[in-house]
């Protein structure tokens, strides 16, 4: 699939352009394994790069202009590179034309223009960040093309950066960090605090398991209002509490937090210190005991955004249950909520029947067909081609 994709957007890119490119670029998708909504509360997160990516082949001209097509729509959009701001770009072009400028404004100067097309095999809008993937995969491609051999992290923060600049999207560095950090069979934990990451072996082929991936199709319904009333809430109870941010609360605060703090707020609050620690449990049982001693922490997890955060939705309950009914050691809706995907953790033996019973409840429920798919932890932005 990865090879046939790489050598498609370099046939694309001539037909296109009418040149060849001078290479392809790929980067992947990701998915969040466990550690959700602790980013903007500074906590942890353990997400992995996924086997799904985006491929920009690309090449530079001789002037200042960038074009850049997709498979989303052929006819390049062309502009100077001085050009591009959050008022000039619009729609896809707005993330390969961001990190351009991003790329540009990091190395302190323009370099020469570029002609960039792109493909992808990563759903769109499945919670599997297809605008990370895109964004770095133009990354490396510009980076290398520029020779400016910027460090990963940094080329993180250029696809960040676009998203938040030029797209207008209020993202944080989870998804590019998994993207650009990503490695074979490990996962990225990520303190958003200090914005270290370690690779985390997950073992899950060795213990002849995968991640199913449950894509319920509801769309993030209330999402946007939702997300802001949980991070004033976060806010709330860590202004309260007298700390900088819930990250420096532990489970030993939560009395009190229990009497300062109104019943909401105060499960809102639980939820964000009890998922750091599960995260961090969640590392310590990969690395200690392996993929089979990490499925209670995802469940509770789920209950933890079930109930006390209140994020889930009807469709993601029954995905998540039907999954551990017929053979997931662990599940959890992913995300930011209110629609999206549900993992689970799957025994390979299992995965036709845990897929055979979600479609037939949620056919049963009247509820749209999930997309079902299992993915693997794949390595991160590079060139392929
Ligand atoms: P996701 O959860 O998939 O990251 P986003 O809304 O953050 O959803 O990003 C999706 C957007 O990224 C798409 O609407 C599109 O503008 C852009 N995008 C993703 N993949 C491609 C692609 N292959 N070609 C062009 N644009 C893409
Ligand atoms: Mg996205």
């Amino acid at each position: 699939m990865t090879d046939q994709l790489a050598a498609q957007v370099s046939n694309r890119f001539a037909v296109v352009y009418g040149h060849e490119p001078e290479g392809v670029w790929s980067a992947p998708g990701r998915v969040n394994l466990i550690g959700e909504h602790t980013d903007y509360n500074e906590g942890f997160v353990l997400p992995f790069a996924i086997n799904r990516r985006t491929y920009a082949a690309v090449s530079k001209r001789t002037d200042d202009r960038i074009r850049v097509s997709s498979t989303f729509a052929e006819l390049p959009v062309e502009l100077s590179l001085s050009e591009i701001s959050a008022e000039t770009v619009s729609g896809w072009s707005a993330y390969p034309l961001g990190v351009v400028w991003a790329v540009a404004e990091k190395s302190g100067g323009f370099g020469v223009g570029l002609d960039i097309f792109i493909d992808s095999d990563v759903p769109v809008g499945a919670g599997l960040s297809s605008s990370a993937a895109i964004e770095c995969a133009v990354a490396v491609a510009v980076d290398e093309l520029w020779a400016l051999a910027l460090a990963e992290r940094d080329l993180a923060r250029i696809g960040q950066r676009a998203e938040n600049a030029i797209v207008g999207a209020p993202t944080g560095i989870m998804d590019q960090s998994a993207s650009m950090l990503g490695e074979l069979d490990h996962a990225v934990f990520l303190d958003c605090r200090t914005l270290e990451a370690q690779s985390v072996e997950l073992g899950f082929a060795e213990a002849g398991l995968e991640i199913l991936i449950i894509d319920t199709r509801v769309e993030h319904r209330h999402a946007d209002g939702g997300y802001a009333s949980r991070r004033a809430a976060c806010e709330e109870g860590a202004r309260v509490m007298g700390v900088a941010a819930l990250r420096d609360l532990n489970a030993n605060d939560l009395t009190l937090a229990a009497e300062r703090l109104d019943d909401q707020t105060f499960r809102r609050v639980r939820h964000v210190v009890t998922e750091n620690s599960r995260v961090l449990a969640t590392v310590d049982a990969l690395r200690k005991s392996g993929p089979t001693a990490i499925g209670e922490l995802l469940y509770a997890s789920h209950e933890s955004m079930r109930d006390d955060f209140e994020i889930s939705v009807d469709e993601l309950d029954t995905a998540v249950e039907m999954a551990l009914r017929h053979g997931a050691i662990g599940a959890r809706m992913t995300g930011g909520g209110f629609g999206g995907a549900a993992i689970a953790l799957t025994p390979l033996a299992k995965i036709s029947e845990v897929t055979l019973a979600v479609k037939a409840e949620f056919a049963s429920l009247g509820y749209a067909e999930p997309n079902i798919f299992a993915v693997s932890a794949a390595p991160g932005a590079r060139r392929v081609l």
